[in-house]
């Protein structure tokens, strides 16, 4: 809308009356309406009864019940888990939902303390910390490592909070080619030999920043190749594990462990408790100097509420199964079970006919539906099929690379996988999406 028109407002940019973005709202999908489950392997979803997309539900109790492949819920504890149950209640009857205040001032508990000191332990690290949000892990620590005479090169691909982090930095920000590591060296090479602006004067520091998994290509980084390029140039290395963690590597380490990394070549790994571990929250582990440095000057440790420690409690159960320290195997049994269900599921949809993006091993599986119009399209079909997912296009992908962006989960037994696939069939021989068949 312009001018008088109805639902024009001047505080909406330009850019935002984009059709692409206005699609997002008018897409009658599985998101658009609140959840009412778990972000399990089924999720229940009310009956939608308006076609008013300003988010107006008449919620009459009639449910519908979705096989679920839009939640990050890689190693299934997103679901009702009784360990990680008793262990939220029990930590609420100690310190209730909300600390009430930073980790610098009244906010810092127990919890806290031990959940950092096993991050640290998970990871092969000396130190760590835990924030309440994993954007604001990225968009305030990237800030507190780099600033104005310093260099930031970063994957093409790079999620918004590295971005965003790396804008109010006040860095120089180059970028590399989508996990191209003589891209990098190229980048690197050409930083150091001209300086800013055209003087030969060096960087205060140079840190490379990329991903263990690129969450909208499925992709796992060339790590190796990437660690061998920045020891070269004596640049610092800053890894995202948010999607890898606890999903890649033999025991769940991610990248490092996958690709025969030590954690030692990483200076910064940094990582989130929303996906693998069902909670929420980042971290960043690296040396103890490090680490006290940013709980200095850190405005997201210093200025933001501390993460709720009942949350800190599940996500040490969490990651206390990953590691067997609970008795069982199974920890080990969810990663061996994501790692086969999403192997399985990426090669069925590749020969049937699908264009699919990204590695095997990888739990993120996008399907290519390039044109935009066929984002609401697929979505409605899938659903029709009593199956959610998430789709995505521009701006979070070309313009012409519009996705359905499937995430696997260890919760998904295979009969739930292969139900999957055939409604999946089903959507590409109606909408003409098996381009290699
Ligand atoms: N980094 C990456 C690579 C992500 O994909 C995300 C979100 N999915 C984040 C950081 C932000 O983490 P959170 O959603 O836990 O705030």
């Amino acid at each position: 809308p312009v001018g008088n028109e109805p639902g024009y407002c001047e505080l909406l940019s330009d850019f935002d009356n984009f059709y692409t973005r206005r699609l997002y709202h008018r897409i009658q999908d599985c998101w658009n309406r609140p959840v009412c489950s778990a972000p399990g392997a089924y999720i229940t979803l009310p009956e939608r009864l308006s076609d008013d997309y300003n988010l107006s539900f008449k919620l009459t109790g009639k449910t519908h019940r979705c096989l679920n492949l839009g939640s990050y819920n890689y190693l299934g504890f997103a679901e009702n888990h009784g360990p990680t149950i008793a262990a939220v209640t029990d930590a609420t009857l100690t310190y209730g939902i909300s600390s009430c205040g930073s980790r610098a001032t009244a906010g810092n508990t127990r919890d806290h303390v031990e959940l950092e000191n096993l991050v640290a332990r998970f990871l092969g690290k000396p130190a760590a910390m835990i924030f309440g949000m994993g954007f604001a892990t990225n968009s305030t620590v990237i800030p507190a490592l780099c600033g104005k005479g310093s260099l930031v090169i970063s994957d093409t691909l790079n999620h918004s909070s590295i971005v965003q982090g790396c804008r109010v930095s006040g860095a120089k920000i180059k970028t590399f080619r989508h996990n191209d590591p003589d891209d990098l060296e190229a980048v690197l090479r050409h930083a150091i030999a001209y300086g800013q602006p055209r003087t030969h004067r060096p960087w205060k520091k140079i840190i490379v920043i990329v991903e263990g998994i690129y969450s909208m290509e499925g992709e796992i980084c060339r790590l190796a190749e990437i660690v061998a390029v920045k020891k070269k140039y004596k640049a610092y290395l800053y890894l995202d594990e948010a999607h890898s963690i606890g999903a890649l590597g033999a025991t769940g380490r991610g990248v490092c462990e996958h690709t025969g990394v030590s954690p030692d070549d990483v200076d910064i790994l940094m990582g989130t408790f929303t996906k693998s571990f069902g909670g929420v929250g980042g971290y960043i582990a690296s040396t103890p100097e490090l680490i006290q440095y940013l709980k200095s000057v850190c405005i997201g440790h210093l200025y933001a509420n501390a993460m709720a420690p009942p949350v800190a409690r599940m996500v040490q159960t969490t990651m206390k199964i990953i590691m067997g320290e609970d008795g069982t195997n199974d920890g080990q049994r969810r990663i061996h079970q994501l790692r086969d269900n999403a192997n399985y599921f990426r090669r069925r949809l590749v020969e049937m006919g699908f264009v699919i993006y990204g590695d095997n091993d990888s739990p993120v599986v996008p399907l290519m539906l390039y044109y935009p119009c066929a984002i609401a399209a697929f979505s409605r079909e899938a659903l029709k099929r009593s199956l959610a997912v998430v789709v995505v296009g521009y701006p979070a992908t070309p313009i012409i690379e519009s996705r359905s962006r499937f995430c696997l989960s260890a919760a998904h037994t295979r009969e739930d996988i292969d139900k999957a696939l055939d409604a999946i069939s089903d959507v590409g021989d109606v909408m003409g999406l098996k381009f290699n068949a």
